[in-house]
């Protein structure tokens, strides 16, 4: 899955300076041509094994900017393939890496409902099992 940052965007850089795959580009290089920072789908992990939360949405002081988006699973295939939100551009073997060829991980531990577009960042999601 990703996170995608959204138009309040104030181009600061500071996610860019801590994600730790270098998922994310800036506003200059956006490739669906917005000017806003921009992460890669296909290169964005969630932190997951690395970090606890998405560091970047921790760093970013623009409050609800970054926010979750769906699974990078096959299963969501056209909504990554959407130009209007995204724009996959990694390859291997000579094929774009769209989640039919190579899903990403993701935490698990976000419900559904807390996904998609929009859904903010929770640094210490709640535990849904929790009484
Ligand atoms: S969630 Fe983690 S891997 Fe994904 S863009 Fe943010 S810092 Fe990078
Ligand atoms: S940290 Fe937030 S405001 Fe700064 S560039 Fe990244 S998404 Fe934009």
């Amino acid at each position: 899955m990703s996170v995608i940052i959204g138009d309040t965007c104030i181009n600061c850089d500071a996610c860019l300076q801590v994600c730790p795959v270098d998922a994310i580009v800036d506003d200059a290089t956006n490739p669906i041509g917005e000017s806003r920072y921009y992460v890669h789908p296909e290169k964005c992990v969630e932190c997951v094994g690395i970090y606890d939360d998405p560091q970047c949405a921790a760093i970013c002081p623009s409050l609800g900017t970054i926010t979750w988006d769906l699974p990078y699973t096959v299963a969501y295939e056209p909504h990554y393939l959407n130009s209007e939100i995204y724009n996959i551009s990694s390859t291997k073997g000579g094929k774009l890496k769209t989640p039919t060829l190579r899903e990403k991980k993701y935490r698990k531990d976000i419900p559904f409902e807390l996904r998609g577009i929009g859904k903010e960042v929770q640094e210490e999601p709640e535990n849904v099992d929790a009484e």
